[in-house]
């Protein structure tokens, strides 16, 4: 730990709250390229959570992707089975079932 005592503040400037933004008052945990930067500034933490939200992204829309193909599926199927009668024709069917109703 005697290490990171040597590195000073954290070289980050942080834009919350105002325009001009301010440095950042943490502690340095850690050197990259040369430049101090805490815990919560480390340009290798930063693009490792990125990594990590991005690939729960892909997770979803993979999940999200197989729901769909699913659904278009069942709609798909239901297209070929009811889809090629046509509308007349389905009224006519409507007709001979209310005759075959009033017969009984
Ligand atoms: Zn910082």
């Amino acid at each position: 730990m005697s290490q990171n005592e040597n590195l000073g503040r954290c070289s980050a400037r942080v834009y919350a709250g105002s325009f001009t933004g301010h440095p950042c008052t943490r502690n340095a945990k850690v050197l990259r390229e040369g430049k101090p930067y805490c815990g919560t500034h480390d340009p290798v933490a930063i693009a490792d959570k990125r990594k990590a939200k991005h690939a729960q992204w892909d997770q979803e829309a993979k999940e999200k992707g197989i729901r769909w193909a699913a659904e278009e599926k069942r709609r798909k199927a239901i297209q070929q089975l009811c889809g090629h009668i046509p509308t007349d024709e389905l009224d006519q069917y409507e007709l001979v079932r209310k005759a075959g109703d009033s017969q009984q």
